[in-house]
């Protein structure tokens, strides 16, 4: 069983988003393993019209318009894409619901047909034959302002619910990234902690819900599916078997398993205690570890407790490339070669422009999401790539790219390399003590940033923990891990019978 890393629900062009659906799926297929690109398509009870409503309403209805008059094209568009064991599109539907909450359609099948109904249940029954199931998202809004109705909730359809987004994280009122979009805040009543204290069962995905093209923009959220192939039927299987967990920005691997039982499982225990291993390889300083048995923490790991530096092994370097002044794209190229050591992995942590949703007073082109964000080549020795950034939205909100090497050798394993007209060689030894800052000009500057590295000891942890105690008929323990630089991973539950 292999991780593959996606998005399942990304707007663009096609309805009323920005940024061409070419572009879209082009960006996704270099830096994803799969993506659904979403259609805005219903919205049953929408609000009345009146002034208020006035931008709103039709935004909507031209969007949803839009998709009806192209859905053919979408449709093959998206298949076209589709190459099994090397990117994988699924075809995608979004309804949205006031008292229901949103719902979004993911299916396998190309023959889809763009269908319309009052709630996510009419709208499966119109489809005998398809393959598709219905994602929950931004569930924590208010009942009744577009958050989840956890009484209506089935998870027969929805065995995955999209746990963050770039709307913030709906795991509970104490999680980090709380909602502050125009819809309003994050609702205790409609968290995911509380779908699961009332007993519902289901497994977490993120998605980013990126409203200009650029499917898996980092930082907004994504989803790792567990399966056997990067086909289609293999992802899109393990998604309805809820082999799925979410992280909000660095691919945090992991490997959660309860007597051999990997994340989303349900299983029968008996009266035999349960095995919990929880084996992960996070891309930065891990912060915080924490096990929970029905929502309680029962093993917690504080970061300050690992202080381990490895003289030889594995070291993440990051390597963050970003902020000026510039409203439009600044153009990084970059090279690194490894001296005394093999480059093992290059995660990359690519984005788009931040938009989440229309408003009055923004307008964008389909070029919006033409941003060149490539590895041009790698391998052992060394890796030249090429990305784009815009400034920061706010000193609290990042445009940056950033690549993520992962190196194996010792403290004088070499980092050498350029970054447009600058040249840089570190140690691994240099670069365990401090990071390099590098601005491009001497004021106002577009800058790159060689962070501090960070030793194996430090980003990789290895769990296990044995649980005698049957509490409920069904018990279930999740995963939460934090790192420091605010990356998390919500690891879904595996259910104990
Ligand atoms: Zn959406």
């Amino acid at each position: 069983m292999k991780l593959f890393w996606g998005d399942i629900h990304s707007h663009c062009g096609i309805t009323y988003g920005f940024g061409s659906l070419t572009n879209a799926l082009g960006a996704a297929r270099e830096h994803l393993d799969f993506c659904a690109v979403t259609g805005h398509a219903m919205w049953p009870d929408m609000p009345e019209l009146c002034s208020d409503t006035e931008f709103l309403i039709s935004f909507h209805k031209t969007g949803f318009s839009k998709l009806r008059n192209n859905w053919e094209s979408i449709r093959e568009t998206i298949n076209s894409y589709n190459r099994d064991h090397e990117f994988v599109t699924f075809q995608s539907y979004e309804m949205h619901g006031s008292t229901l909450g949103d719902y979004h359609l993911i299916s396998p099948d190309d023959d889809l047909k763009l269908v319309y109904a009052d709630n996510p249940h009419e709208l499966l029954n119109k489809l005998p034959g398809s393959r598709a199931i219905m994602v929950p998202h931004h569930i924590a809004y208010a009942s009744g302002y577009r958050g989840i109705d956890w009484n209506a909730f089935d998870r027969t359809i929805s065995p995955v619910v999209e746990v963050c987004s770039k709307h913030g994280c709906s795991m509970s009122d104490k999680a980090p990234y709380p909602y502050y979009h125009n819809m309003g805040a994050r609702d205790t009543h409609n968290t995911v902690y509380e779908g699961l204290r009332q007993g519902k069962r289901f497994s977490f995905v993120g998605s980013t819900d990126h409203h200009a093209g650029y499917p898996g923009s980092y930082g907004d959220c994504k989803l790792a599916v567990l399966c056997g192939e990067k086909t289609r039927d293999s992802i899109f299987n393990a998604i309805c078997a809820g082999h799925t967990y979410a992280v909000t920005g660095d691919r945090i691997r992991c490997d959660f398993t309860v007597n051999g039982a990997p994340f989303g499982s349900f299983i029968r225990a008996g009266s035999q205690p349960r095995e919990i291993v929880f084996d992960m390889k996070a891309s930065h300083f891990i912060d915080k570890v924490v096990l929970y048995k029905n929502l309680r923490p029962v093993r917690i790991i504080n970061g300050e407790s690992l202080t381990g530096v490895n003289e030889k092994g594995r070291y993440k370097i990051r390597i963050e490339m970003g902020w000026g002044n510039n409203q439009d794209l600044f153009t990084w190229n970059g090279s690194v070669k490894i001296e005394n050591g093999i480059l093992t992995d290059v995660e990359k942590c690519f984005r788009g422009r931040s938009i989440l949703a229309p408003s009055a007073d923004l307008s964008a082109s389909d070029n919006v999401n033409s941003i060149d964000n490539r590895i041009l080549n790698s391998d052992e020795n060394g890796l030249e790539w090429i990305c784009q950034t815009v400034k920061n939205i706010s000193p609290l909100h990042p445009s940056t790219s950033a690549i993520v090497l992962e190196v194996e050798g010792d403290l004088k394993t070499r980092i050498t390399g350029k970054i447009n007209n600058k040249n840089f060689s570190l140690s691994v030894s240099d670069l365990l003590e401090h990071s390099l800052v590098c601005p491009m000009k001497p004021f106002n500057s577009q800058s790159f940033k060689i962070y501090q590295a960070v030793p194996q000891l430090q980003y990789c942890l290895k769990l296990s923990y044995t649980d005698a105690d049957r509490e409920k008929d069904c018990d279930f323990y999740h995963a939460e891990i934090y790192q420091t630089n605010s990356s998390c991973a919500f690891i879904s539950p595996v259910f104990v019978e």
